[in-house]
């Protein structure tokens, strides 16, 4: 206990009852307070409208968010944060850095966007502003605002109080290709770090703990084999597509025997360049998912087998380049607990009937149930469960190695489907801006929480001592020496980025993108002559 507040109770007895104590002698509960005022104030809810606009307009994917590493970390500067561009390998990544000494305090969030699910926000119907062109078809434009307004207002109430520590802003780069945080991790970018509070988008306010989705291996596979002309001479050659598609037919018959729990997916990338030239060179790529880490290993190096058995079957080599990893996640409770306790005091937004009416329209749309955006928060801490698997996200890799919590904050529409234009429509409209910023506030109220209780820092620690590393400690699933795949999307982006450009919000002229984007919101019909099918 502080001299301060030992002498306040010497003379009041009764507040030693009343007051949660903290390091730096404030109580908590007014600390909180403030800083929840600090988000709601215009200055920051414009900030997080803003922000969740821009990202929206760049559109930019896994590895190439170039147009988001100078805005982010612009603004990011211009409030203090020192900015260390490129990390771990990866010329998109950040980090912003505020304040000095401990407890140092990670916010983390996704920032890249998903091919072909480009669409205009605000309308119940599809409607692409770019054909076939990357969009934010999950919503990970509006993380970034999640983080920095949070981290923003944390800062100025810690500076007005003297409160000590360390504020990291990092971004969730190329998340969609789970392949970032397994490198963040092993290139020693998370050392020294006590907490880290990530976010990731949803349709309702929560959070949970314990070990939650699928892990996977993201891996490829190309085969090499000899080229020859395919009517003339096709005994000289020897078909690296054959081989790839043999090792698609061998996984899928093979798949009948495995796990129910497992999942896995391909793409061929490259398959040849024309029908009268036996490819030479083919590459598919395999997401191999499972729920612990054995498994994944196992999945992994049965794909390897396949792999072999069909070079073997048809005369070609392959070579293996493995692009990233995860472990399922498994989240820390004593800092969900008083994650939890934020959402209920911060509580959902308030939608408008114009809210409501895109939410139900997108939702007839969809075929779900149309009960509109989701209007309270959970009055209970869950416990996650794997089920049977699903997705996979690459914080996991931090919640293994840092005490993590993860905030789903409400900014979509429930019943979209996921990576789907669908999940983009209310990406840059008030559901969505709202959504972030009250996103904020519960990251702002469980930071500040950290920030001067230093009990609950060490709580986290022995729970993630005692619990969760205490099965399994995080090893790689990524070999050793592995660079992060930074080329990726790079091709994509070349073509969609002098498209994207001219639709890149100015907020300088227009109060929001849909008002830039010419929509009277909520766009509940689809115009006639509009682009797009449903
Ligand atoms: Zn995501």
């Amino acid at each position: 206990m502080h001299r301060r507040n030992r002498l306040l109770f010497l003379l009041f007895p009764a507040l030693a009852l009343v007051l949660p104590q903290t390091a730096s002698g404030q109580d908590l509960e007014s600390l909180q307070e403030e800083v929840l005022a600090e988000v709601s104030t215009p200055e920051l809810q414009k900030l997080s409208q803003v922000m969740v606009d821009k990202l929206f307009s760049f559109s930019e994917l896994g590895f190439q968010e170039f147009w988001t590493l100078d805005f982010v970390t612009g603004i990011l500067e211009r409030e203090g944060f020192s900015v260390e561009r490129g990390c771990a390998g990866m010329p998109t990544c950040y980090v912003g850095t505020w304040g000095s000494g401990k407890p140092v305090i990670g916010f983390m969030g996704d920032i890249d966007a998903l091919p072909e699910t480009s669409q205009r926000p605000g309308v119940a119907y599809r409607d692409p502003l770019i054909p076939g062109g990357p969009g934010h078809g999950e919503g990970h434009n509006s993380t970034a605002a999640v983080d920095v307004v949070a981290a923003i207002a944390t800062k100025r109430v810690m500076e007005r109080h003297g409160i000590q520590g360390t504020l990291k802003v990092i971004p969730g780069v190329a998340e969609e290709l789970v392949a970032s945080r397994n490198y963040m991790v092993t290139s020693g970018l998370f050392e020294g770090m006590d907490i880290m509070l990530s976010t990731h988008i949803g349709s309702g306010m929560s959070t949970g703990y314990g070990i939650s989705g699928s892990g996977l291996v993201s891996t490829q596979f190309t085969f090499y084999g000899t080229s020859a002309h395919s009517a003339g001479s096709p005994w000289a050659g020897r078909s690296a597509l054959d081989a790839a598609e043999l090792m698609d037919i061998g996984w899928n018959f093979r798949r009948e025997h495995l796990r129910l729990q497992q999942r896995s997916h391909s793409i061929i990338t490259h398959g040849g360049n024309q029908p009268n030239v036996v490819p030479s060179e083919a590459t598919v790529w395999y997401y191999f998912r499972e729920l612990d880490y054995p498994r994944i290993k196992e999945l992994h190096a049965l794909g390897q087998t396949m792999a072999e058995a069909a070079a073997m079957m048809t005369g070609t080599t392959f070579t293996e380049r493995v692009l990233g990893a995860a472990w399922p996640s498994n989240m820390s409770k004593p800092l969900a607990e008083v994650m939890q306790a934020a959402i209920q005091e911060v509580g959902m937004p308030e939608w408008t009937e114009e809210d409501q009416a895109l939410a139900k329209a997108a939702q007839a749309m969809m075929e779900q149930d149309t009960t509109g955006l989701t209007t309270e928060v959970p009055d209970s801490l869950r416990e996650s469960s794997q089920g049977m698997g699903g997705g996979s996200d690459d914080i996991a890799e931090v919640s293994w190695n840092v005490p993590t919590v993860r905030l789903r904050y409400s900014g979509n529409i429930p019943g979209m489907t996921g990576h789907h234009w669908s999940s983009g429509i209310a990406m840059a409209t008030p559901i969505a801006h709202k959504g972030a910023n009250y996103g904020s506030r519960v990251i702002a109220m469980t930071a500040i929480a950290v920030a001067v209780d230093e009990d609950l820092v060490e709580e986290a620690w022995r729970y993630h001592r005692e619990v969760t590393t205490k099965d399994y400690t995080w090893e790689s699933l990524v070999p050793a020496g592995t660079a992060p795949p930074i080329q990726l999307n790079a091709d994509k982006m070349a073509v969609y980025r002098p498209m994207l450009e001219p639709m890149i919000y100015d907020e300088t002229r227009f109060d929001t993108y849909l008002e830039q984007l010419g929509v009277t919101y909520p766009g509940l019909t689809k115009p006639a002559g509009a682009s797009g099918g449903k």
